[in-house]
């Protein structure tokens, strides 16, 4: 897999990158900075924004009025930053929003303005980038004005309260951090920093402003987006090349920007190795986001049948098993629909040195008319079935399946034991899942129990 980087927030306009865009531009390419988003702050850098997304193929912009610079924002400007965003290149309205910190526009012409560019943004189904300084209570107060209405919001250099962030978060918002991130002092922003899923966190270096750790001091550029990212990557015990390409996912996604990722067939996730083995399904659970969003862990694991690669495609990105804690197959939607596939791939990963697990809904010998349980001895170390449910009833009812399915799940999980060393049942901590009754199901037929986090 390749490595991607993003800085969703750079001000390559601003006169300290006069002498040396090309130069600048450059750096961050050669560090995998493959996409730089450049918000305007007034009407002039708007068209600045423009000229700089017309001359590279990497940067995107953004149009709209900074808090600062609101003072005497009109209809004539509201309607000339409409004009400019029908460029496929401007991908957002921003940066807007409140600063209490500076006085330099009244507070209820900061407010008024942004409030009319956030209807303007609605009006043209585009996202905003929002600038949030010292007014939180009133950020807030018109952030849930908006709730319901598709409004969908990056706030850039978070350092608002966790119960706002918390609030935004959960409102489906992204947040994205800067250098301040690295600096020493500021442990709270780390920790902050955790509240956010990794599928709605973006990086951005706010450049020229927010130089990271060791460059503090210096001029900020895009280039610096790694030591951004390693910080993420070890706060979350990830890589940053992992938070790199997650987050770049997560980019393309909220701007909107035709241009994808690429199919994941591997990923890695901590020490794991994942293998999207596919995306059909022989369920149809109300909770699932397989067909509409098949986004797990910030990874894009949408496939179409046609896509499906073989095995040999899988055990050429593995490479070597043993680097590897272990080798899941999963993806998002059912493995066990392609269990000669598995097979193949877990042959090679035993002979190897390596280890195995299937994630599965436990339906794999409905699925293949045949009791495959033996056919995983010696090759497959673990099998994590979804109980979801306790309940046979509520099983049923979510997954959209008969009752029937329930009884071949858990008996699919004993035909595994004498075959696979660790089954286990688990449940997702969901508040409606009774974690001791399923517990209780587990034991009853003796075999592991685990509970999985839930984003
Ligand atoms: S079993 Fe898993 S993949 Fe299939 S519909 Fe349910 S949640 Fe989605
Ligand atoms: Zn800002
Ligand atoms: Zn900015």
């Amino acid at each position: 897999m390749k490595t991607m980087y993003t800085d969703t927030h750079t001000h390559l306009f601003l006169k300290n990158f006069a002498d040396d865009v090309p130069a600048v531009i450059k750096r961050a390419e050669e560090q995998q900075i493959e996409l730089m988003i450049i918000p305007a702050i007034d009407m002039a850098s708007c068209e600045e924004v423009m000229k700089l997304c017309r001359d590279y193929t990497g940067v995107y912009g953004a149009v709209g009025v900074h808090p600062h610079d609101c003072k005497d924002f009109s209809g004539k400007d509201l309607q000339q930053l409409a004009e400019l965003a029908q460029s496929p290149k401007i991908v957002a309205i921003g940066e807007i929003g409140l600063d209490y910190f500076y006085d330099f526009t009244p507070k209820n012409k900061q407010i008024e303005s942004f409030r009319e560019q956030l209807d303007l943004a609605l009006k043209l189904d585009l996202p905003v980038i929002i600038h949030n300084r010292d007014s939180d209570d009133d950020m807030m107060e018109i952030m849930r004005s908006y709730a319901g209405s598709g409004l969908r919001a990056q706030f850039h250099c978070f350092g608002g309260s966790s119960a706002l962030l918390e609030e935004l978060v959960a409102m489906h918002h992204y947040i994205s951090f800067t250098g301040n991130i690295t600096f020493r002092k500021l442990d709270s922003i780390r920790e902050l920093s955790l509240s956010v899923p990794l599928s709605q966190l973006l990086l951005e270096t706010d450049s020229p402003f927010m130089t990271p750790v060791p460059h503090r001091g210096k001029r900020n550029e895009p280039a610096y987006i790694p030591l951004i990212a390693e910080t993420h990557a070890q706060l979350r015990g990830l890589t940053k090349e992992e938070i790199g390409q997650v987050t770049t996912f997560n980019a393309f996604k909220f701007f909107g920007i035709q241009k994808t990722a690429g199919l994941t067939y591997t990923y890695k996730l901590g020490h794991a190795l994942y293998i999207n083995v596919s995306n059909r399904c022989n369920a149809d659970c109300i909770f699932c986001a397989r067909k509409e969003n098949p986004v797990l862990h910030g990874y894009n694991l949408g496939m179409a049948k046609s896509e499906e690669p073989d095995a040999t495609v899988y055990i050429n990105e593995i490479k070597d098993p043993r680097q590897y804690s272990e080798i899941v197959f999963c993806g998002y939607g059912e493995p066990t629909i392609r269990w000669e596939t598995i097979r193949e791939v877990a042959v090679w990963v035993k002979a190897n040195g390596g280890n195995t697990r299937i994630n599965t809904n436990g339906h794999g010998n409905i699925i293949n008319k045949r009791n495959i349980a033996p056919e995983m001895d010696g090759i497959i170390d673990s099998i994590s079935i979804s109980l979801n449910s306790h309940d046979k009833s509520q099983y049923a009812k979510l997954m959209r399946l008969p009752e029937s399915y329930y009884d071949e799940m858990l008996d699919f999980a004993q035909k595994c034991k004498p075959y696979v060393k660790d089954v286990v049942l688990s449940v997702v901590d969901y508040p409606e899942v009774d974690i001791t009754a399923s517990k209780a199901v587990a034991d009853s037929i003796g075999v592991h129990f685990r509970v999985r986090g839930y984003f």
